[in-house]
């Protein structure tokens, strides 16, 4: 067995893509599925709700949406067809990764208003499984290809982190820091299933 798929049966994500018309009378529609080891989760400013919202409601609205997209309907030839993605299963551990650039005239550009609430004390369910955040990484800097990464990760004790810049790839620097809030910076999550 290779390395890959060792890691393919820790990480697995099916993602099950539903793309169907919007022509009421016509009942054209396609599922596609697709495996991935990293959960891709777009982030949206929240700085319109005061309060930011959960890991758990940006999943389950993001793997629950309709979105409308242009293409053709090979049954009744409408141009106007609707996508929904939604999570088919995971494995026992799951990596997200938060999309927080948006692409203006070909510029990235960093979110840097969206909050996620009670990271450290909440947990995820999909599919009946449940997760905790175990660690993260973070990115500080407001473009994508420059910047410095670091890292959080739990410690024994429930709700109590460590820290370690990600660059200098040594553990000696490990000290001990509250998870920020809002979960300012975070870039990617790594969550563990729980019984
Ligand atoms: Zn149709």
């Amino acid at each position: 067995m290779s390395t890959y798929s060792e890691i393919n049966d820790v990480l697995e994500v099916e993602l099950k893509h539903l793309i169907c018309c919007s022509n009421a009378k016509c009942n054209c529609n396609v599922t596609t599925l697709e495996k991935s080891c990293l959960l891709m989760l777009p982030m949206q400013s929240t700085s319109k709700r005061k309060k930011g919202v959960t890991l758990q409601t940006l999943i389950d609205s993001e793997f629950s949406k309709w979105e409308t997209i242009n293409g053709n309907c090979d049954e009744c030839n409408s141009i106007v067809l609707k996508k929904k993605t939604a999570i088919e299963s995971t494995s026992s551990v799951l990596v997200i990764q938060l999309n927080l650039y948006t692409f203006i005239n070909g510029v990235s550009k960093k979110l840097i208003d969206n909050r996620i609430n009670a990271v450290p004390t909440s947990n995820v369910t999909i599919n009946k499984r449940k997760y905790k955040v175990i660690s993260a990484i973070f990115h500080e800097g407001e473009e994508m290809n420059r910047g410095h990464y670091t890292c959080m990760l739990r410690t024994d004790k429930q709700s109590e982190w460590c820290f370690s810049p990600v660059r200098d790839c040594t553990d000696l620097q490990v000290i001990k820091k509250k998870w920020p809030r809002g979960a300012h910076g975070a870039y990617m999550l790594f969550l563990e299933q729980i019984k």
